[in-house]
């Protein structure tokens, strides 16, 4: 009895962690450009879920940057806004959230959008016209389908949720270009 019990236990805990740290394959196909990190210059957030994770981003190239309510957020690569949505004020673990989430789509001189989800409530700055990298365009939130506050991001080069679609996408960052992973700290240097 007792080893069917500690059996039990491991294939929960394994379960667990492959739950946490694990992640489903995304696309292989990374942008050439470099992106800058969507927050303030100096400011450095955690990456709570990546690429494939398996909250919310399975086989999906997107990734959730931990950050409070309100947190500005800036544009990462210059575009014109194509859609906004601000009206929503809800947000929580289950999915009947998921389409209650506030965001910004920007689209990039070579067609592919930038998406930013989550935004609070009221929460779009830049509602038309053309944005430079860099430009305040928003605050982060914590509407739609969320288990804290934090800015998701992704870039697609077709608007839908097909794996393909997606883009990984490479950042400046003080350490340098590079992709972001879950569980690392990056920050936006300030030069
Ligand atoms: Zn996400």
């Amino acid at each position: 009895m007792k080893k069917i019990l500690l059996f039990i236990a491991f294939i929960l805990i394994a379960g667990a962690v492959f739950f946490w740290f694990g992640a489903s394959s995304v696309t292989k196909n990374t942008d050439a450009y470099i992106y800058d990190l969507p927050f303030k210059k100096g400011a450095s957030f955690n990456i709570v879920q990546g690429y494939g994770g398996f909250f919310s981003h399975y086989g999906t190239a997107a990734i959730d940057f931990e950050m409070p309510v309100g947190t500005p957020i800036y544009a990462a690569r210059e575009g014109v806004v194509y859609s906004y949505k601000e009206n929503n004020n809800e947000g929580g673990p289950y999915k009947k959230y998921k389409n209650k989430a506030n965001y910004i789509m920007i689209k990039h001189p070579d067609g592919s959008f930038g998406c930013y989800w989550h935004l609070q409530y009221n929460g779009v700055v830049a509602k038309r016209g053309f944005v430079r990298k860099g430009d305040l365009i928003g605050y982060s939130g914590e509407t739609g389908y969320v288990i804290r506050p934090h800015l998701h991001f992704s870039v697609k080069r077709i608007l839908n949720y097909k794996k393909d679609s997606y883009l990984r996408t490479k950042f400046r960052t003080s350490k340098g270009i590079l992709l972001l992973k879950r569980g690392y700290v990056y920050e936006n240097p300030i030069n």
